[in-house]
């Protein structure tokens, strides 16, 4: 068995054993295998192991690598970092899903940009749930309106929330954390039946994140060891 293999076996049974600990099945927990930086070589290893979701931060990296699995019509790609408007039409015409809305103008930009005969792209809005000196993500009380908007537009489909929380000392600050987007996506939910999406949870806060409703954890380093920025 390689390591990838390997790690993605143990990364499921970390998903369940947090799942038990509070009475959820473990099938309602999506893994989402990040693979930025890595090599296609990597993503076919994961493939073998039975992975079909995967995470992409940089759009011309990302784009790239679903041309080259282009054969493999059952994966699902996600783009995971941030977006510029300049870029929406590549995530617009190649992912399944994006996660990182966090203004109108973009999520409209997508609604346009997406191609006629593809499903609508799944869109989450990003909170900034933590983080002030991010820029990225919205607060929680500027939410309510903005998915009013974006629930209108007919190419893009609103399926929930995802947060990058800033690192915490330990498992109590991430509930901490966790609870109020738990809080924040079932209010979500009572007002549109098609929210069933909470995307959080990384390598270091999966199990919190699991224990706060997540639904989709996004797992980087603990599948494909740790990233190297430059070379
Ligand atoms: C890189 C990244 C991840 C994966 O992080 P790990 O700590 O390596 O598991 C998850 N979500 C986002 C948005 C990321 O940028």
């Amino acid at each position: 068995m390689n390591n990838i293999e390997q790690n993605l076996q143990d990364v499921r049974t970390h998903i369940a054993i947090a799942a038990q600990k509070c009475e959820r099945a473990p099938e309602e927990i999506t893994l989402l295998a990040v693979s930025k930086t890595k090599p296609v070589e990597d993503i076919e290893k994961a493939i073998a192991a039975g992975q079909r979701q995967f995470g992409e931060n940089y759009v011309q990296e990302g784009v790239e690598k679903i041309a080259y699995f282009a054969n493999c019509n059952d994966l699902i790609w996600h783009f995971i970092g941030p977006l510029q408007s300049n870029k929406s039409r590549l995530v617009a015409e190649n992912f399944n899903w994006c996660h990182t809305i966090d203004r109108l103008k973009i999520a409209q930009r997508l609604n346009e940009q997406r191609p006629e005969g593809m499903e609508p792209l799944n869109i989450l809005i990003q909170i900034n749930i933590s983080d002030e000196r991010s820029k990225s993500g919205i607060q929680l009380d500027e939410l309510s309106t903005l998915a009013a908007e974006m629930n209108k537009l007919p190419n893009v489909r609103l399926r929930g929330l995802m947060a990058i929380p800033a690192p915490e000392p330990d498992y109590a600050h991430q509930l901490a954390v966790f609870r109020r987007m738990e809080q924040a996506f079932l209010n979500l939910k009572t007002k549109y039946p098609q929210i069933d999406t909470l995307s959080m949870g990384m390598t270091d806060d999966m199990a919190a994140a699991i224990n706060c409703g997540s639904t989709l954890v996004r797992i980087g380093t603990a599948i494909f060891g740790a990233r190297q920025y430059h070379n």
